[in-house]
């Protein structure tokens, strides 16, 4: 990998606490693998419990210095972090694609986005702001500061292997807390490079460690970092069954949690919809990343007016998508993560093909092999197939028809999941009842692209607790103290 990066000491294979590169004392190491060819690209250290002790410990000692900067200083260093993220775009998209298995410019992509959060809380880090409420007491005054949490942690998924760090680690620096980060053992290279980078900028020792570990150890390692009374915050990107399990440890230390879970977006077009500008809003919403985010569209609700014609564009947009290995030129659409994940897609496909549903097209693996799946599209789907309630997570595009608005808020609201969800109309009364009435965190109407540092990211229901990103963000990691000044 090394001789594919203009920095190779980018490429890490050690965790780091407390300002260090550390490889654990029992020499243990997992493999990391190219879900594009198989091929084995590096070996991390496996990190013991104590490990994760030595990481909380750190993270506890610095947080006393790094929450006494001011937010001037904390923004500073965050910038020079940002600069270099960007100054080091090309490795670092190099290092996700080939863990990751997205294009290349998918890559790119979500280096930006991901450095974007670390400019944007830099910058927020310089307007925490109390307040002085009236009193009702004469010889009373009464403050409301706004304090670091503490020391937090951050469990991240694969799928955004960057962007998902820095939406957690970036607000909590800029609050003045110190952070212990467990990447997916999926994807560690993105993290260990981008805390290289964190490094290289002046964050001071301690305030940033990560922590490596398989996925056996990843459970052990969670049940410490949960227990920990230290850690005061928790925030999770996940599957809804891990973020149960996450919260149910956290539960005897009270900790404060930020949990991005599953979702099960709906996207509905009306029969009012601009038709092209709902299928390109489709392809980017249900195709990028594979299919592979918690925000994809996973039901497709079109109007019966428009469905022969809404059907017959979409086809025809996906012919344009190439399946291929992430780092050719040209390739569009990567392979699955990993086995597991194609098995649950073709599960998918293959339980609504049993119950009716119509193949457009794809519906099978792709003639690459490996984990590779061609884009789909089905019809004629019905609420009693998987693929309308499950996550699928995958290149699938299941089609129901619907007859009036009612239904179609009706079927868009029936699912335990609250992320996001899109719609397609040109009616300002309708949008307006439609964006109401759904009941997500994110609505993307006439827009199949959701996720920027601006807006405000996160679920209801079972999808998740808190916002990320946006001015709000920064609130989740810091503490409410009322102080009554008698005078
Ligand atoms: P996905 O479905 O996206 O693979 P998971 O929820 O399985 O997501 O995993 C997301 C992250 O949570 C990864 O970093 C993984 O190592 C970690 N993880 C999975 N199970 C546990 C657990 N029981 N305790 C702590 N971390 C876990």
């Amino acid at each position: 990998i090394r001789k594919l990066l203009k920095d190779p000491s980018l490429f890490k294979e050690e965790a780091f606490i407390n300002g260090a590169w550390f490889k654990t004392n029992s020499g243990k190491t997992f493999a990391v693998h190219n879900p594009a060819t198989g091929e084995l690209i590096a070996n991390i250290s496996n990190l013991e419990p104590s490990d994760a002790e030595r990481a909380i410990e750190a993270a506890g000692q610095a947080f006393q210095s790094w929450k006494s900067k001011t937010g001037k200083e904390r923004a500073h260093v965050m910038r020079k972090w940002f600069d270099l993220i960007i100054q080091n775009t090309q490795d670092l998209a190099t290092l996700m694609t080939l863990e990751q298995g997205k294009p290349l410019t998918e890559a790119t992509g979500e280096v930006a986005y991901g450095a974007s959060f670390v400019e944007w809380f830099a910058e927020e880090a310089k307007r925490v702001t109390g307040s002085i409420p009236s009193t009702t007491w004469g010889d009373k005054r009464m403050m409301v500061m706004k304090q670091p949490i503490g020391v937090c942690v951050a469990i991240t998924p694969w799928n955004f292997p960057i962007a998902m760090i820095t939406r957690k680690i970036a607000p909590a620096m800029a609050a003045g807390c110190t952070i212990v980060i467990k990447p997916a053992e999926l994807t560690p290279l993105s993290a260990l490079a981008l805390v290289e980078l964190a490094q290289r900028a002046g964050v001071p020792a301690g305030v940033i460690n990560i922590l490596t570990a398989d996925a056996n150890g990843s459970i052990v390692i969670g049940k410490i970092l949960c227990a920990s009374p230290t850690v005061r915050h928790l925030s999770f990107t996940g599957s809804t069954e891990v973020g149960r399990i996450l919260m149910a440890q956290c539960a005897p230390t009270v900790k404060k949690l930020g949990l991005e879970l599953g979702g099960h977006a709906p996207f509905i077009v009306f029969e009012d919809a601009d038709i092209d500008a709902a299928v390109s809003g489709a392809m980017a919403s249900k195709f990028r990343n594979s299919g592979q985010t918690c925000v994809c569209a996973n039901r497709f609700y079109v109007h019966k007016n428009v469905l022969d014609q809404f059907v017959e564009k979409f086809a025809k947009a996906i012919r344009v998508i190439k399946v291929g290995n992430g780092m050719e030129p040209g390739t569009t659409q990567g392979p699955l993560i990993e086995q597991a994940a194609l098995m649950k897609v073709e599960r998918h496909v293959a339980d609504a093909l049993s119950k009716g549903a119509k193949l457009i097209s794809g519906g099978k693996r792709s003639s690459m092999g490996g984990t590779f799946y061609e884009p789909t599209i089905l019809s004629n789907i019905t609420n009693d197939m998987f693929i309308t309630h499950e996550e699928t997570f995958g290149p699938v595009a299941p089609i129901i028809t619907f007859e009036n608005d009612e239904e179609a808020i009706r079927l868009a609201n029936n699912s335990q999941f609250g992320l996001a969800s899109y719609f397609y109309s040109r009616d300002i009364g309708r949008i307006w009842k439609a964006a109401e009435a759904l009941e997500y965190g994110i609505v993307g109407v006439n827009s199949g692209i959701i996720s920027n540092e601006v807006g405000p990211f996160g679920g209801v229901k079972e999808s998740g607790l808190g916002r990320e990103g946006s001015a709000f963000g920064i609130d989740e990691y810091l503490e409410i103290k009322y102080i009554c000044l008698g005078l």
